[in-house]
């Protein structure tokens, strides 16, 4: 058990998907060529000036109400003026004192805002020569910079949150948000104190260089350690900023906070001042799409799922989720023509709830496609699940039925067929099975009825011979039961 608990907050970058970038109308795109997208403004020419891109507002102010934050009525946008080769203007157009988004949340954990700025360039660095060479295709493209307070409290706790962050973005269709591709980047600060203390740490530590959800981990779990190993030495963890390196699996120090810069932050003088209507909040949340939260809960009253790990695996997956919905879909309505009662009812969508995300979801995963992309028609998926539920395929011969559909797109009667995988349900078919057995058995069946249920097994066997092991099993026992007992 440690004495600490860690103090964590979140600088979160999220790129914008528009057409064009922040403040020019330059493609905002990927290019394997470099220079390509760029012109006089986003390169920092002389006289070029700046116009905001509504699109990129009209984002960013989606995702403060998505996060519970106040917008502001009047925003602005400041330089923040530094030095770097990426940075052609010698400043970079963000938000300093007046963010588009204040105060938020995202479940316990505060936001403490979400403000709008323009992404630097990139250096290439060649292995020959002593020499570097600049990108501006990303210069000036919009992110949208999400920091939270220092409510988390856990490495876990603190992917949990990025997971959350890059959910919403994809639903609301801001941001694919892939950290691996640097669509959502995160930098951490991290300090340590007593379990019991309530003031925050006067000191803390920022860790850079995390790339995926599971560096993030990695990286703040490597803190905790360390810290906790100098603190318990006495020593006050020194403030700076460190990067993680993922192949030692380490952070190593980059800078001390004490030769942090002064930005000279100040009004960017070539832009106006955003004011934010009611009116043009108003429209905004009438086009708002759906969040997780609110799929959620209208999948668990639509589908009457209960709360259950595959219920969040279908919310935690926007685009698994809009499988399952239409693979639910189409069940629901078969089970309305055909009258199946309440309690079946929840037996059919729990199974596709599963299937969706077993199955499916592994073959999806293994492949490294999109749900929609597979080759299962949503139909064809809620007819196997029928059979599945109708006992019409045992669960063994479904896994080689769903593996074939997955392979052809093939539609799963069919498949039963060829494969003569069709599992015998029909009474009088086991019945006269049963009586079969029954009749060529004496010694078993005295058994049976002496020993009871528990003794089944040989002559479940026999019957299942019978019926060149296509019975199904459940059916089986239950006649045999019937037959021998009663
Ligand atoms: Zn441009």
């Amino acid at each position: 058990m440690s004495n600490y608990e860690p103090i964590i907050g979140l600088e979160v970058h999220v790129q914008l998907k528009t057409n064009s970038k922040m403040f020019c109308r330059s493609a905002n795109a990927e290019s394997a060529e470099p220079n390509v997208h760029i012109c006089e403004v986003c390169t920092g020419q002389p006289g070029a000036l700046p116009v905001i891109n509504r699109e990129a507002v009209k984002k960013a102010v989606m995702v403060g109400l998505a996060l519970d934050c106040e917008v502001s009525e009047y925003s602005k946008f400041d330089r923040k003026n530094y030095f770097y080769p990426d940075l052609p203007k010698g400043y970079q157009i963000s938000q300093f004192d007046m963010p588009i988004n204040g105060k938020g949340k995202l479940g316990k954990i505060g936001i403490t805002r979400a403000h709008l700025e323009e992404d630097a360039g990139k250096l290439i660095h060649p292995e020959k020569g002593n020499h570097s060479l600049v990108d501006l295709n990303r210069a000036g493209t919009p992110l949208l910079e999400i920091v939270s307070e220092p409510d988390i409290r856990s490495a876990e706790e603190a992917k949990q949150y990025l997971q959350e962050l890059q959910n919403i973005m994809r639903y609301l269709g801001v941001s694919d948000a892939d950290m691996e591709k640097g669509q959502l980047r995160c930098d951490a600060n991290i300090s340590l104190r007593k379990i019991g203390q309530t003031k925050l740490p006067a000191y803390k530590v920022e860790i850079k260089n995390m790339n995926s959800f599971r560096s993030v981990e990695k990286a703040l779990n490597f803190e905790i350690k360390r810290q906790t190993a100098m603190l318990d030495e006495a020593t006050t963890p020194a403030m700076e900023t460190r990067g993680w390196v993922d192949d030692k699996n380490i952070t190593v120090s980059q800078r001390s906070k004490e030769e942090s810069q002064d930005y000279r932050y100040f009004p960017e003088p070539d832009l106006p001042v955003l004011h934010f209507t009611k009116e043009y909040l108003d429209e905004i949340k009438r086009s708002m799409p759906e969040l997780p939260a609110q799929r959620k809960q209208r999948f668990s009253s639509e589908f009457g799922l209960k709360v259950s790990g595959a219920l969040d695996t279908t919310i935690a997956y926007k685009e698994l989720g809009e499988y399952f919905e239409h693979v639910a879909t189409e069940l629901d309505e078969w089970m309305d023509s055909d009258g199946i009662p309440d309690q079946e009812r929840d037996k059919y969508m729990n199974l596709s709830a599963n299937w969706v995300t077993g199955p499916f979801l592994s073959a999806i995963n293994e492949r490294n496609i999109l749900p929609s992309d597979s080759s299962i028609e949503e139909e064809n998926f809620a007819e196997l699940v029928k059979l599945i539920g109708q006992g019409r395929v045992s669960n063994l011969a479904a896994k080689g039925v769903f593996a074939k559909m997955f392979a052809t797109g093939e539609d799963p009667s069919n498949i039963l067929d060829s494969l003569g995988l069709q599992q015998v349900s029909d009474e009088s078919v086991i019945l006269a099975a049963v009586q079969k057995v029954i009749a060529e058995n004496p010694k078993g069946v005295a058994d049976a009825k002496t020993k009871g249920e528990k003794s089944f097994g040989f002559l479940v066997g026999q019957t299942m011979k019978e019926l060149k092991g296509k019975g199904n099993p459940q059916k089986i026992n239950e006649i045999l039961k019937k037959e021998l007992l009663s």
